[in-house]
């Protein structure tokens, strides 16, 4: 790392404006803590409204006029393709890097999320070329012919807020495609989790990215983030996080008429029909519950099951949460470490409480004791129904709420009673009700037998309160472009 060390060997994180490594106009700093040994990792920089107004300022300069808007796409293809090069040779210290933070075990972010996010910045590249616009016919101006074709253009500068719960993938998801289209941007990331963006920063500086086109503040919310909404010179907030926040964003952002996108919370749905291998659907099942902790957006914490198979299902969920060794994330044979912050402990265990309260059964894991390190139980309830604060609200932790279901419209109809329409997963062996299921059912995305596969050529994003907009794909480059329509008087 190149941020400067104390003689305690304590990391000292700093902004990353204009190509450089600045501490915060006040000099600021924050602790960031292990969750596993509540020991301090490192300290980072506490940013303010100045410094997020010095990091618009480099990245306005670079959109506006700087050597970056020169380039054409293929020019900044290359660039990002070489980014990719990077990440790919520094991808465990990265993993390394966001699992630290959070308490996850290593091997999780070094199997999906830096591959996923390598073939983001893979895919952007690809895209940065083929940003096309149309040619559209009319019948002529005045009765005089003429020709109107359209250009998609960069939105400007961008303001990426993301969260903690898997950084480097999030933000690859914004920084990638924005890249592509041709914006700038500044990365407020979670004040949990900033080392892994310096990171990225670090790193498009070695591909050879003009410097002030990718920039940090490193923060907390209310003040970075704000700063970020409210600034004049960012044309767009790409958020993704809570939906408390994001109606934040959008009360203080809209009146601005700054463009945005969130990506927001979920409480997915698992719909396990009678007729699927229950063997594969359990598995899959738990690890739609229990990967990271169960702090994943898409986490498919309803699961709904039909009622001839509901108790043994129920059952089998339980022995594999029983069965998931959780401890200190370094060590081996660990498959489950603490969740992210003490705040995080508290939520779970008080939704627990709740579950045991309203009524479900409890079939493993309960509410934890607090030792050292926030570490909870992975935890499954029967019996339960879709009223239950246990199956409405989004927990982010490992707990499964287990709802019988009769037939295929109850199933969907239990699916579809929730304020969020992330993702869903159907599990059956019956090939037209799955897409009966699929189709009807309110999620951005829906896997088949398989939980929540995300690609960086697949879009992302909710419905209802899980978020406005796409991410990945040709729709995250879209999110990222204005279409500009240009007429020209051929007579
Ligand atoms: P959060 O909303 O608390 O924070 C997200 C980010 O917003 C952080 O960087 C935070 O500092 C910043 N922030 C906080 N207050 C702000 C304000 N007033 N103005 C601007 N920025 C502010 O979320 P979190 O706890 O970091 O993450 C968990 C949430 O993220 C869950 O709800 C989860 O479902 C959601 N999430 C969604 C997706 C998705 O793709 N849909 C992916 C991952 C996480």
């Amino acid at each position: 790392m190149t941020a400067d060390t104390a003689s305690s060997n304590t990391t000292h994180l700093q902004h990353y404006i204009g190509g450089k490594e600045v501490p915060a106009s006040d000099g600021g700093r924050f602790d960031l803590l292990s969750p596993a040994t509540e020991k301090l990792i490192a300290t980072s920089a506490k940013g303010t409204a100045d410094d997020v107004d010095a990091a618009v300022k480099a990245a306005r300069a670079q959109f506006d006029g700087g050597e970056w808007r020169r380039l054409n796409g293929s020019q900044r293809g290359q660039l990002i393709y070489r980014l990719a090069e990077l990440i790919a040779r520094d991808a465990d210290l990265i993993a390394d890097m966001d699992a630290g933070c959070i308490g996850r075990v290593p091997i999780e972010p070094r199997l999906l999320d830096l591959p996923n996010a390598i073939e983001t910045y893979r895919t952007s590249a690809g895209w940065a070329d083929k940003i096309e616009g149309r040619t559209i016919p009319t019948p002529g101006y005045m009765g005089m012919p003429t020709l109107s074709y359209t250009q998609r253009v960069p939105v400007g500068v961008v303001g990426a807020i993301t969260p903690w719960n898997t950084p480097f993938m999030i933000t690859a998801w914004k920084v990638g495609p924005l890249l592509a289209a041709g914006c700038t941007v500044v990365i407020k990331p979670s004040e949990e989790t900033p080392h892994s963006a310096l990171h990225l920063a670090r790193l498009c500086k070695e591909a050879g990215f003009p410097d002030g086109v990718v920039n940090v503040v490193t923060g907390y919310g209310a003040v970075v983030g704000k700063a970020l909404c409210t600034h004049p010179g960012v044309d767009k907030i790409t958020f993704t996080g809570s939906p408390e926040v994001g109606a934040e964003i959008q009360r203080v952002a809209g009146p601005l008429f700054k463009r945005i996108s969130l990506e927001l919370g979920g409480k997915s749905p698992q719909i396990v029909f009678e007729d699927a291998s229950l063997e594969a659907a359990a598995q899959g099942c738990a690890m739609g519950v229990f990967f990271n902790q169960g702090q994943v957006c898409a986490a498919g914490t309803r699961v709904l099951v039909q009622r001839s198979v509901a108790e043994k299902f129920a059952g089998m969920l339980a022995a594999a949460a029983k069965s998931i060794k959780v401890g200190d994330p370094t060590q081996d044979g660990v498959q489950m470490g603490p969740v992210a912050k003490k705040g995080q402990f508290e939520r779970v265990n008080r939704y627990i409480r709740q579950g045991i309260e309203e009524g479900a059964t409890l079939l493993a894991g309960g509410e934890s004791e607090h030792v050292k390190g926030w570490f909870v139980q992975p935890t499954i309830f029967a019996d339960a129904h879709n009223g239950m604060s246990i199956a409405r609200d989004e927990i982010f932790g490992p707990v499964a709420t287990v709802i019988p279901f009769d037939t295929e419209e109850d199933a969907l109809r239990i699916a579809n009673d929730s304020r969020y329409g992330l993702a869903a997963t159907i599990w059956t062996s019956n090939l037209p009700r799955a897409h009966r299921i699929a189709q009807g059912v309110q999620a951005g995305a829906v896997g088949v037998n398989c939980w929540a596969p995300i690609d960086a050529r697949l879009p992302w994003g909710g419905m209802k309160t899980s978020g406005i907009g796409r991410e990945c794909g040709a729709a995250g480059i879209d999110a990222y472009t204005e279409e500009k329509v240009i007429t020209v008087l051929l007579a």
